[in-house]
């Protein structure tokens, strides 16, 4: 089959699964590491642990990134709200790892400026002066210096902003990233450093050895249905809101170390929020913080905080959580937006890592843990995606000593992600390719159709298909629609309308017959009839 055009790391092209089995099947001495798990926090230790040299194997039950780290508000952050909770560590390291991850990953990052509009007369003073805290904190990783707004300043701004009453505002800068993507471009990274990474292979045993240490897992590849044994050093646990569960399968009475909790976020049309400044609540009517921001074209609000039972793939926005978005937006925006508006609605699950006396979810620990338990397996969990890098080091500094790896330096600090590209805005609808764009514009030279747009309302075209099939390890429909592109996130029914000539594409690359196709189309219009209001 053609291979494609090379992206520019010349790499790219070996993010390919059926070479990522037969390297996992064929390796007979134990890895160094097993991680388990394809989020951001497994395919950071991935990428950390790679780049020091040693053997790394990663297993993801169903997509990277299907958990969490897909479903996030997609900011860049330091968490001004933990400077009034006190925790000016959180606040320092999250400020320090936004840097790091615009200096590192240019194509993905970008600066977003946010008002909190006021209108209380104490506002302006209070607001302004902790943004002014949180700008020192930043240091030389600042991204911009805040300021208080009169309310001229902030209708130019925040031209849909509701006026009545309106005093003025204080802008501040924070980062905004494409989470699905910036974990898509890990993997291909931990793959170019050498580490074997597997999506559609759950985990569902661990294996001891004679002293009930665990040394390996069993995982069971979905593409072929067969099992697959691998030995391991040390088997590190990244699951996320799955993390007891992992846990539990080396010891069944584990206590929880996890909370969890989900949020949901609703996303409108661009008009409730054109330009390029987003809204912070800092207080919504029940305490928590609420942003409204711009987005691919479109408008995200969220998120809420709601303490969950037990942890799902696909979780489901509550009735309430909908109603207290669409009545908070409607508080601030001049048209309040309902139902109706609504183009997608999705929800993540945060792991937050639990401490006996705290009252609600809002009020633990968002700092990253990591935990080893009695059979020597090795977890993180908690933490948020603008620190994935600093967990990463963190864990693969213990995993070192613990499995007894030779001492390596972290080298993630200044290691450039896959795509990087310092001004990859000239690529316009595939800036988010980075260096790949050309790749994809290759694409589109040798086999024009491939840049016809899929849908009238969103900016994607059969290349990104072809692509991510042919060198993002993408299996199925949702793959492409949800995580390689952003369309079941943007608007579920446009994606909905996409999913036949997605499926078609993707059964040309993958070798897959019209049944599959049907199957897929018919998989991906229930799974997207969820992130629609009123047919979940
Ligand atoms: C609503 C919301 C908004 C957020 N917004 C932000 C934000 O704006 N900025 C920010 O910095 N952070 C944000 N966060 C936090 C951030 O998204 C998370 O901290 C991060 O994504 C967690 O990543 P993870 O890898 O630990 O978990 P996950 O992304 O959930 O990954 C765990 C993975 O493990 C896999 N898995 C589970 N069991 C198994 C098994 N048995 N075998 C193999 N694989 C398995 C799952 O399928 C999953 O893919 C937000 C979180 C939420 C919930």
């Amino acid at each position: 089959m053609d291979e494609g055009p090379r992206p520019l790391s010349g790499l790219g092209d070996r993010v390919k699964r059926e070479e990522m089995v037969d390297r996992a099947r064929a390796r007979r001495e134990p890895w160094d590491l097993v991680i388990v798990g394809g989020g951001a926090s497994g395919v950071g230790v991935a990428v950390d642990a790679a780049a020091r040299g040693y053997e790394v194997l990663l297993l993801e039950q169903h997509d990277f990134g299907k958990g969490t780290s897909s479903r996030s508000t997609k900011l860049v952050h330091g968490g001004v709200r933990y400077l009034e909770q006190g925790n000016v560590a959180l606040v320092l390291e999250a400020l320090k790892e936004r840097g790091l991850l615009r200096q590192n990953a240019p194509h993905l990052v970008s600066d977003l400026a946010f008002v909190v509009p006021n209108y209380e007369w104490w506002e302006a003073p209070f607001y302004g002066m902790g943004l002014k805290i949180y700008n020192l904190l930043s240091g030389k990783y600042g991204f911009g210096a805040s300021e208080i707004l009169s309310r001229e300043e902030t209708l130019v701004r925040l031209p849909t902003i509701k006026t009545e009453g309106l005093r003025g505002g204080v802008v501040y800068y924070d980062g905004q990233f494409d989470d699905a993507r910036l974990l898509i471009n890990l993997v291909t990274t931990a793959a170019e450093q050498g580490a074997v990474l597997l999506n559609y292979a759950p985990v569902f045993e661990l294996t001891r050895d004679a002293e009930g240490f665990v040394d390996g897992v069993v995982a069971r590849d979905l593409e072929t249905d067969q099992e697959l044994r691998v030995g391991a050093r040390l088997v590190v646990n990244c699951t996320g809101p799955f993390t007891d569960a992992v846990r539990r399968l080396a010891e069944p009475t584990a206590p929880p170390l996890i909370a969890p909790s989900q949020g949901a976020h609703l996303v409108f049309d661009g008009s409730f929020l054109p330009g390029d400044t987003a809204i912070m609540v800092p207080h919504t009517a029940d305490g928590r913080v609420m942003f409204a921001i711009p987005w691919r074209g479109h408008t995200l609000v969220g998120t809420t905080d709601t303490p969950i039972e037990s942890a799902g793939l696909e979780p489901r926005a509550l009735p309430e959580e909908v109603d207290f978005i669409l009545e908070t937006a409607g508080q601030y925006l001049h048209r309040a937006p309902t139902r109706a508006d609504v183009r997608s609605v999705f929800v993540g699950i945060r792991p937050l890592v639990r401490s006996g006396d705290a009252k609600s979810t809002a009020a633990l620990s968002r700092d990253h843990t990591i935990h080893i338990d009695a059979s020597g397996l090795l977890t993180l969990t908690g933490g948020k995606w603008t620190t994935y890098r600093n967990m990463a080091e963190d864990t693969v500094n213990q995993a070192a000593t613990l499995a007894r790896l030779p001492d390596r330096d972290c080298a993630t600090r200044t290691l450039n992600i896959h795509g990087f590209h310092p001004n990859a805005e000239k690529f316009g609808a595939f800036a988010f390719y980075g260096a790949d764009a050309l790749g994809l514009q290759e694409l589109i030279a040798d086999e024009p159709v491939l840049g016809d747009p899929l849908h009238p309302s969103l900016p994607c075209c059969g290349a990104e298909v072809v692509w991510a099939a042919r060198h993002e390890m993408a299996r199925t429909v949702e793959d492409v629609l949800a995580r390689r592109t952003r369309a079941l996130f943007l608007n579920a029914a446009a994606a909905t309308d996409m999913a036949p000539r997605v499926a078609e594409l993707m059964a040309r690359e993958l070798g897959r017959d019209s049944a599959w196709q049907a199957a897929q189309v018919e998989a991906f219009r229930q799974l997207a009839s969820g992130y629609r209001l009123g047919e979940a």
